[in-house]
């Protein structure tokens, strides 16, 4: 038979696992001829999301845990989740039931039928967020997708159901900086999308402040298109326009009319401009070499603490 692996990454959310496992179970039992594993990711949780787990691993021996050695972030513990899952498809859902489970059987019906190789859940509507937020998140998506080539989906949750053939693309991108919606649109292959309507948090807390969200944006920007470098020398090649035509007019003025030692507070101004335009430019590039040092250490993407659940009782 078929094997579903359902990964749950996990921070902090003694509040929402048992409910989580209880309405996706029961759902999946009404999952036609397929086994369903869950592999639990514990992401360094600081609450009693593990006891939980491994409670829910004694109860069933479908349930699998993983615990990280400190909390890695979403990425991570998606990322160890996908290493460990051994089944045929694989879906990666939230603690929190935003990713309802009622969509499973739909989206396993379109993976299974082999017309699609993924089945994705975006979210039309953006209901229960904060206004400020979602303009700003709208005006991400809009200028992402116009400097990298890669189809960053607005609204595309994490929620989504591979083949094992899209997982093994994932799992080839190592790198380290890891925008995972930018990375299962990379890999390509053929996505169905769902579309449902926002749900809220059903207990616990959203790990995302304002100020973490601009710094994911931003390091989306940075992961997925290479444009911003190309910002220096753009604005390098507008301000030798300006230059060479300023010195045209002020050769000349100086020919008809003399006296050229005029405009010292604009020149103050143009310096203090340029100085600022250069010391920009030079950030941008801080930021993508910052990110090629943290590459080039090659520096694992997880570490586990210890596993459990399922037939492999492995410490
Ligand atoms: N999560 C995680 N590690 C983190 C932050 C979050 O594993 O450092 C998990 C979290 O437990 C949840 C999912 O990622 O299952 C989404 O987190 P959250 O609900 O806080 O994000 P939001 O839905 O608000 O985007
Ligand atoms: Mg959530």
């Amino acid at each position: 038979m078929e094997l579903l692996s359902i990964i749950v990454p996990c921070f902090n959310e003694e509040a929402t696992v048992e409910s989580f496992y209880a309405r996706t179970s029961a759902v999946c039992a009404a999952l036609p001829e397929i086994r369903v594993e869950y592999i639990f990711v514990d992401d360094g949780s600081r609450d009693q999301t593990l006891p939980l787990l491994k409670k829910l691993a004694e109860g069933d021996s479908a349930v699998r845990w993983l615990a990280l050695s400190r909390n890695f972030g979403k990425e991570g513990a998606m990322f160890a989740g996908l290493e460990h899952a051994r089944g045929d498809f694989v879906a990666v859902m939230d603690a929190d039931l935003q990713d309802p489970p009622e969509l499973l059987p739909q989206m396993l019906e379109a993976v299974r039928g082999g017309s699609f190789d993924c089945a994705a859940v975006r979210r039309v509507d953006r209901r229960g967020e904060p206004p400020i937020r979602s303009w700003f998140a709208r005006q991400f998506y809009k200028v992402i997708n116009k400097m990298s080539r890669t189809e960053i989906v607005d609204g595309a949750r994490d929620f989504r159901l591979m083949t094992r053939q899209m997982v093994d693309a994932v799992l080839r991108l190592t790198e380290y900086n890891r925008f995972s919606k930018g990375i299962f649109s990379w890999v390509g292959f053929r996505t169905q999308w769902i579309e449902t309507e926002n749900v809220e948090r059903s207990a616990g807390e959203s790990k995302w402040s304002f100020f973490k969200l601009l710094v994911y944006a931003l390091d989306g920007i940075i992961a997925f298109s290479t444009a911003p470098l190309a910002v220096a020398s753009v604005l390098g090649l507008v301000f030798c326009v300006i230059a060479f035509f300023a010195i045209i007019f002020v050769v000349v003025r100086q020919l008809v009319w003399g006296g050229s030692a005029f405009g010292w507070p604009s020149l103050v101004c143009i310096i203090l401009f340029l100085a600022g335009v250069q010391l920009f430019c030079v950030g941008i590039l801080g930021q993508y070499l910052a990110k090629t040092y943290l590459e080039v250490k090659g520096r694992p993407i997880y570490l586990l603490r210890e596993s459990g659940g399922g037939n492999t009782h492995e410490k």
